[in-house]
């Protein structure tokens, strides 16, 4: 059974959202306070399978939950809720490490929509990277790898190695590299990106990409400000390049 975490103070949205969440047939669990959450994710991890967090608590909030969480290597897929009207938080979410967000108040089914969507990518993930790397010049490694020059991805682990070193990536992270890897060479757009990786139809500040590639050119640029493997493309988006020597 699919375990949700539900980190809300105020006890008539937890429970409403405890009582809709199981009669979904997800087992929740509720938190009352980030300390509460941050405790049992980072003691039982394998206790929670995704994650709901609201930004107002008391104590620590859910941003700094958030960073908390990823600090310490929890890399449990998380949606953010925030309040309408404040999308510099939808970007603090992003920054901190959420994977998704949702502000309130918001329409259940399209929580439940999003929460099935975060599960489902995680899966995605772990199963259909293998398409890439058998139709990618590197020879393939293990299934759930991708590599190129001397770093490798491991979508399974969520993990990125350059070298020796190995950093941790946010399933939004991943997902992120994942469809950049997928178009290989070719320019994709933010929108096209938060249409694809997102599931975001409306109108989103694509700024949000870009706080991604820059952590993920701190990963895996040499010089992140002159990347060229993460090359962006003005006017347009931005354009993976797995083998630079090769076209410069
Ligand atoms: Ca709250």
């Amino acid at each position: 059974m699919i375990r949700v975490l539900v980190v809300e103070d105020e006890q008539h949205l937890a429970d409403g959202l405890r009582f809709n969440l199981e009669a979904e047939g997800y087992q929740v669990q509720v938190a009352e306070t980030g300390e509460a959450a941050l405790d049992l994710v980072i003691t039982e991890p394998s206790l929670v399978d995704v994650v709901v967090l609201d930004v107002m608590l008391p104590g620590k909030d859910g941003f700094t939950v958030m960073s908390e969480m990823r600090r310490a290597g929890q890399f449990v897929p998380t949606l953010m809720l925030t309040a309408r009207g404040h999308p510099e938080d939808v970007l603090r979410g992003f920054a901190a490490g959420a994977d998704d967000y949702l502000t309130k108040p918001f329409e259940l089914p399209i929580l439940i929509a999003r929460i099935r969507g975060l599960l489902r990518r995680r899966e995605w993930l772990r199963t259909t990277l293998n398409n890439v790397a058998a139709t990618h010049t590197t020879p393939p490694e293990p299934k759930d790898t991708f590599s190129f020059g001397e770093k490798s991805v491991n979508f399974d682990l969520l993990e990125l190695r350059v070298g020796d070193q190995k950093f941790p990536l946010t399933l939004m992270e991943a997902n992120v590299l994942r469809y950049l890897i997928r178009h290989e060479g070719k320019p994709v757009s933010r929108k096209h990106m938060l249409e694809e990786v997102w599931g975001l139809q409306e109108d989103t500040d694509t700024r949000a990409i870009d706080n991604f590639i820059v952590r993920l050119r701190r990963y895996i640029e040499t010089d992140p400000s002159r990347p060229r493997h993460l090359l962006t493309i003005r006017g347009v988006g931005y354009r993976f390049v797995a083998s630079p020597e090769k076209t410069e």
